[in-house]
């Protein structure tokens, strides 16, 4: 089971609008009942720990503060087009703050906490490969921490 983020995203492929672009998310974990869950609503501070993420299937881009806000980035599919944009998902002090599209590049990787484990090691296989062969001295294993090639391939 999982539940939903719901809200108004602009596809940066197609420029459609989805006022009702939903992401999954396992973030509440076993407590996870298919919610709705929109900007404002509030969120278990149980399932805001820096392990639930972890166990919801997002790698760590950087350790959120204790008691701060924390950054997610997934993606959600676009009705229009069928594009997997990304989006940053936004809590603070246990409620849903925001929901924003958002271009991946390097600053906006750098300013999340937690990225979709998935769809970051599908975004990592794609830039490995524009740039196959760019720099060997660079050797890379299947094994490469996904987070690590984004913070070094993704342009900006
Ligand atoms: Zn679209």
């Amino acid at each position: 089971m999982f539940d939903t983020f719901i809200a108004p995203l602009r596809c940066p492929v197609c420029n459609g609008d989805a006022p009702e672009a939903e992401l999954q998310t396992y973030l509440r974990g076993v407590s996870a009942d298919g919610s709705a869950l929109r900007v404002g609503d509030q969120l278990d501070a149980a399932d805001l720990t820096t392990e639930s993420p972890l166990d919801a299937g997002y790698a760590v881009v950087r350790e959120p503060e204790v008691g701060g806000p924390i950054r997610l980035l997934d993606v959600w599919i676009c009705p229009s087009c069928q594009a997997e944009p990304w989006a940053m998902v936004e809590i603070a002090d246990g409620q849903l703050r925001a929901v924003t599209a958002v271009v991946l590049d390097r600053p906006t990787l750098l300013s999340a906490h937690f990225i979709s484990e998935t769809n970051a090691a599908i975004l990592a296989d794609s830039v490995r490969g524009d740039l196959e062969g760019a720099d060997e001295d660079v050797a890379e294993s299947v094994v490469e921490d996904v987070v690590d090639v984004l913070r070094r391939r993704l342009p900006g």
